[in-house]
C-alpha cells in the first residue's frame, strides 16, 4: 500500500488585513516536505502525525508531500496556494493507492472561495479512483466540492481543539479500512442555514456539547465518522456556517438519516449559538469587582479580548481592551499579546532595563470595518527580550513548535505587556514560561483569544470577563458587511428556515 500524506491548513478571515504569503505556512522560510516534515510532526498532537503513525502501523509505504499550516489571516496568496497544491498533486501524480490530507476546511484564496474543494478536485483529476481521506477543523465552511471529491471526512469534535490527533485516527482508519477491503465508506454531507457565533461554539457549553456528544454516540453506534462543523463566520463567502458529514459503512440511507438528525439538532438549538455582546465599560466594571473580591491565592481574573484573536485572523494589535485595562489602573497584571514587530525592534534596541516611551500597537488598518489602526503611546520598562520560540506542552497541539519571533516584555505601570513579532494565540502555558510570566500568580490577565485559551489556561483562572474590543474577528455581526454569504441565514435574517423544512 502506497500513501500520499499532506497538510494544508488555513482558516481565512476575509475581513482580515493580515497578509497570507507562503512564508506564513512555515516556522521560518518555506513549508517542510518529506523526511524533515515527518521529523517535525512525529509525536505531536496533530492529525498529520496520526496519519504517519497509521501508515507505519499498516506497513504502508508513504510520501509526505508538504506540511503547510498557517495562523488564520486574510485570503491566501494565489502563489502560496499554487505552491502547496502543486506539491501535493505532484506527489499523487507519481502514483499511490490512497491519499490522507490534514486540511482546515475554511481556506479562501485571492481567487477562490473554497481552497480545499479546489485541491480535492485537482487530485481527483489526476487520480480519479484513488480514495482520499480528510481530517478537518470544526470551523470548516463546507462546500459541495469537498464532499464530492473525497472518500472520507472526519472533523474535530472538541473546541478548544484537543482531539486533532484523534480526528486523524478516525479519518485515517476509515480510509485504510477501505484500502484493505474491510469497509465501503459512504458519505452524506449537508449544510444548515445557520451562522453560529464563535463565542458560543465551545464544547464545554451547551448546545455544542450535546451536538458533538451525539456525533460520538453515532460513531459508537456504527458510523465510521460523524462530524458537525460549526463553521467560521468571519468569512464573507457563500457557504460559511454550520454543516454535518456522516460516513457509514455502505449504508447510504443511514448516513443521510444521521446527517439530517445532526442538522436538525443544531437548528433546534440555534438560539444557543447566538452571542450577545456587552459594552466594554460594563465588562471592566465587573472585572474591577471581581479583582477586588478575589480571595488570597486565587488565580487571575481573565479579561478576554475576543475581538482580536490571531487564531481567528485578528491583527492582534488593537489597543482597545489593553487601553481600558491600563486606564483602570490594574496592577500585578499581564497582557498576551500585542503584535508589533516595529515596537519590538525599538524595545530591543533600548535593551533590558531601559525605560521607553513609544506608540504601541495599532499599526494595521482594518478597511473592512472602516477603521484605521490606533496606536496608544505608553511608557514602560523593558523587562525581557527573547527569540520567542517555544514548544507546546498541551493539551491542545501538544508538542508543536511555535515562534512569536523576537519578543519583548514591557512593564507599563504594573502590567507586563508581551510584545511579539509573529502571531501566536495564548492557549498554552509554555507561551508564558517562554517570557518569564507565571499567570497563576497574577491578579489580572488579558488574553487575545476566544475559546482556545481554555485548553491550557482556564484551570488557572479565578474568573473570566469577556471584553468586546476592536478587531476583525468581532462576534458582533452588525460590524461585518456580508455581501457573498447565502441568505437568508440565522441569526442574520428573520425569515431564515431550516434546510430540512
Ligand atoms: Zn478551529
Amino acid at each position: 500500500m502506497k500513501l500520499v500524506i499532506a497538510q494544508m491548513k488555513h482558516e481565512t478571515n476575509t475581513y482580515s488585513p493580515v497578509p497570507t504569503p507562503l512564508a506564513r505556512f512555515a516556522v521560518g522560510g518555506v513549508p517542510l516536505e518529506g523526511a524533515s516534515a515527518v521529523a517535525a510532526v512525529r509525536g505531536t498532537g496533530s492529525a498529520f502525525a496520526a496519519f504517519i503513525e497509521l501508515a507505519e502501523a499498516a506497513g504502508a509505504e508513504y510520501t509526505v508531500a508538504i506540511a503547510a499550516s498557517a495562523w488564520p489571516s486574510g485570503p491566501v496568496h494565489d502563489d502560496a496556494f499554487e505552491h502547496i497544491c502543486g506539491r501535493i498533486c505532484a506527489a499523487v501524480a507519481l502514483g499511490c493507492d490512497g491519499v490522507l490530507l490534514d486540511l482546515h476546511g475554511a481556506m479562501v484564496t485571492q481567487s477562490l472561495e473554497d481552497g480545499e474543494g479546489a485541491l480535492l478536485r485537482r487530485i481527483r483529476a489526476i487520480a480519479p479512483t484513488v480514495p482520499i481521506g480528510v481530517a478537518l477543523d470544526m470551523h470548516t465552511n463546507l462546500y459541495d466540492a469537498m464532499g464530492a471529491n473525497c472518500s472520507v471526512i472526519a472533523g474535530y469534535q472538541t473546541y478548544p481543539h484537543v482531539d486533532m490527533h484523534g480526528t486523524g485516527l478516525r479519518a485515517g482508519r476509515a480510509l485504510i479500512a477501505l484500502l484493505q477491503g474491510r469497509a465501503q465508506p459512504t458519505m452524506a454531507c449537508g449544510r444548515q442555514a445557520m451562522l453560529p457565533h464563535v463565542m458560543r461554539q465551545g464544547t464545554d457549553d451547551s448546545p455544542n456539547k450535546e451536538v458533538q456528544a451525539r456525533c460520538k454516540q453515532m460513531e459508537a453506534e456504527g458510523a465510521l465518522c460523524a462530524s458537525v462543523f460549526v463553521g467560521f463566520p468571519n468569512a464573507d463567502i457563500h457557504d460559511a456556517g454550520l454543516s454535518a458529514v456522516v460516513v457509514t459503512d455502505g449504508d447510504e440511507a443511514k448516513a443521510r438519516r444521521w446527517r439530517d438528525e445532526l442538522l436538525q439538532m443544531a437548528w433546534d438549538a440555534r438560539a444557543g449559538f447566538v452571542y450577545q455582546t456587552e459594552p466594554l465599560a460594563d465588562s471592566l466594571a465587573r472585572a474591577r469587582q471581581l479583582v477586588d473580591a478575589r480571595p488570597a491565592g486565587a488565580g487571575p481574573v481573565v479579561l478576554l479580548d475576543h475581538s482580536d484573536n490571531c487564531a481567528s485572523g485578528g491583527t492582534m494589535d488593537t489597543m482597545t481592551v489593553l487601553g481600558a485595562m491600563l486606564d483602570a489602573g490594574f496592577c500585578n497584571a499581564a497582557a498576551f499579546a500585542i503584535y508589533d514587530p516595529v515596537a519590538v525592534q525599538q524595545l530591543a534596541a533600548a535593551g533590558v532595563g531601559a525605560t521607553v516611551t513609544l506608540p504601541l500597537g495599532g499599526k494595521l488598518d482594518m478597511p473592512s470595518l472602516g477603521l484605521k489602526g490606533q496606536p496608544r503611546t505608553v511608557t514602560g520598562c523593558v523587562k525581557l527580550l527573547t527569540d520567542g520560540v517555544y514548544r507546546n506542552i498541551g493539551p491542545m497541539s501538544a508538542g508543536d513548535l511555535n515562534s512569536m519571533g523576537l519578543t519583548a516584555v514591557l512593564d507599563v505601570g504594573g502590567v507586563q505587556v508581551v510584545v511579539i513579532s509573529d502571531h501566536v494565540e495564548p492557549h498554552d502555558l509554555a507561551a508564558f514560561t517562554a517570557v518569564g510570566i507565571a499567570p497563576q500568580r497574577l491578579s489580572v490577565l488579558m488574553l487575545k483569544s476566544r475559546v482556545h485559551w481554555r485548553a491550557g489556561l482556564r484551570s488557572l483562572a479565578h474568573a473570566v470577563v469577556e471584553c468586546n474590543g476592536t478587531g476583525v474577528c468581532t462576534s458582533d455581526y452588525t460590524a461585518l458587511a456580508f455581501k457573498h454569504l447565502r441568505r437568508p441565514i440565522y441569526p442574520l435574517d428573520e425569515n431564515a428556515r431550516s434546510t430540512l423544512s
